[in-house]
């Protein structure tokens, strides 16, 4: 046999199993973002280089280690599979003036791309569900996106979800507490990792964000930016957790939330749980009133998050919060295999009627025994077996057998209903 060829590491199949509970969670949202008047948009999965260099910030994680780039052979660009995609939005918004009369709200979903170390919850080829309310200056709308993802939380049954809260400000309001940044980290260089000595003057903020156990305290001590913040962006933030207030929605104000990348301002939050071990991000977010500008569009505020759509799939799975799997209405057990003909038609218009039926199908040209095949039936999950032996159908009849018990704890009796009258079957194939 020739030699296997298995998945990219890091990249997942998403097998029958588990895309049921996909769907699932992909409908959820749909719904959810409907009920508040957000749509769907749809962005290549390849990109321009440029357009996340520019729009990320060159000193971000992202842009300087986790991006798949390539040189197009054929024609010599530098394309890159989107590691986020609302960069990707904000691009398509403005090429095609999406908000020319006013703001959009819109959301996406799909595979994001990022060289990282794969582990739990964290993959090189993973899908983010994101929501972006473009146009909208007001804190409103901030609290609107928050109030989505709280309830989408509701919708999962999913608990042990926080919410941390902080304010960027605004770029005069960065550059003064970034000074006083660097003062302070300068004071501190022997604790400062490699990582932080190279990002100290070109992105000091982003080494709040370090995970680097040594550097806690030196960070911890840092002078906050939240200290710095104007009267605009203090009423900014102050009217958003007014909103918040409103609802009685309980967050945590963390002034070390910096969010990696450059283009946010303002407001930022995460969604974090202590369940998924050390990658318990489930969705973040925050204002970027700069974004546009960056990428060549007319200036436009803007707010939005993306959701881990593995790390919320996992936390399902562990709060036992996963939809049983799809099984049939019915299992059409056929002992022969000439009667084709005359049953598969039948299956056809009981599937018209909205019944999910699932036709014994053999591996080999025999169709297997009535005990084999029954067993099929019964592992499907189907409520009940449409029996389609010889002599029910040369009287144009078809045997209907319950396998599950009813309330009463015995299994109803099995009916023999015509062929002829597919309708008038009844109650009890048609799932409720
Ligand atoms: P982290 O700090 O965990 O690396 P991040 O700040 O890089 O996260 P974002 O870019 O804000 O993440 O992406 C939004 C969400 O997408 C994250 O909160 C997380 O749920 C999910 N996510 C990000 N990177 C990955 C990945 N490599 N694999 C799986 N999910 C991811
Ligand atoms: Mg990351």
């Amino acid at each position: 046999m020739a030699e296997k060829i298995t998945a990219v590491k890091g990249m997942n199949d998403i097998t029958p199993e588990t895309s049921a509970h996909w769907e699932w969670l992909e409908e959820q949202l749909r719904t959810l973002m409907q009920r508040y008047g957000y749509r769907n948009l749809r962005t290549p999965i390849v990109e321009p280089t440029a357009l996340f260099v520019r729009g990320l910030g060159e000193v971000t994680d992202i842009v300087e280690k986790e991006m798949y780039s390539f040189t197009d052979r054929l024609n010599g660009e530098e394309l890159t599979l989107r590691p986020e995609n609302t960069a990707g939005v904000v691009r398509a918004a403005v090429e095609h003036a999406l908000i020319y009369d006013g703001g959009k709200r819109l959301y996406y979903m799909g595979p994001m791309f990022r060289h990282e170390r794969p582990q739990r919850g964290r993959y090189r080829q993973f899908h983010q569900f994101g929501a972006e309310a473009l146009g909208f200056a007001g804190p409103d709308v901030d609290a609107e996106l928050i109030l989505i993802a709280c309830d989408l939380w509701k919708a999962l049954g999913l608990s042990g979800i926080s919410l941390e809260l902080n304010s960027l400000g605004q770029p005069a309001e960065r550059l003064a507490h970034r000074q006083a940044l660097i003062k302070h980290l300068s004071q501190h260089m022997d604790v400062l990792d490699e990582e932080a000595r190279r990002r100290l003057h070109s992105n000091p903020l982003r080494i709040l964000d370090t995970k680097n156990p040594d550097m806690q305290a030196v960070v911890e001590a840092a002078p906050r930016l939240m200290d710095f913040l104007g009267e605009a962006s203090l009423a900014h933030f102050n009217g958003l957790r007014a909103i918040l207030d409103a609802h009685g929605v309980s967050y945590r104000i963390n002034p070390r939330l910096v969010r990696g990348m450059d283009y946010y301002n303002l407001s930022v939050f995460e969604f974090v749980t202590t369940e998924l071990g050390s990658q318990g991000t489930v969705c973040a977010g925050g204002r970027y009133d700069g974004l546009f500008e960056q990428i060549g569009g007319k200036a436009a505020p803007a707010v939005g998050w993306a959701l881990g759509m593995e790390r919320i799939l996992e936390l399902l799975k562990s709060q036992d919060r996963l939809p049983a799997d799809p099984v049939p209405d019915a299992y059409a057990v056929v002992p022969e295999a000439a009667s084709m003909p005359q049953v598969m038609p039948v299956l056809r218009e009981l599937r018209a009627l909205g019944v999910n039926v699932q036709m014994h199908a053999a591996a080999a040209q025999a169709m297997g025994s009535m005990k084999s095949q029954f067993k099929k039936a019964d592992g499907s999950g189907a409520r009940v077996a449409l029996i389609f032996g010889a002599d029910e159908l040369a009287q144009g009849q078809v045997a209907v057998k319950p396998l599950r018990a009813d309330q009463s704890g015995s299994a109803p009796a099995q009916t023999l209903q015509p062929l002829s009258g597919v309708a008038q079957w009844g109650p009890g194939l048609r799932a409720v």
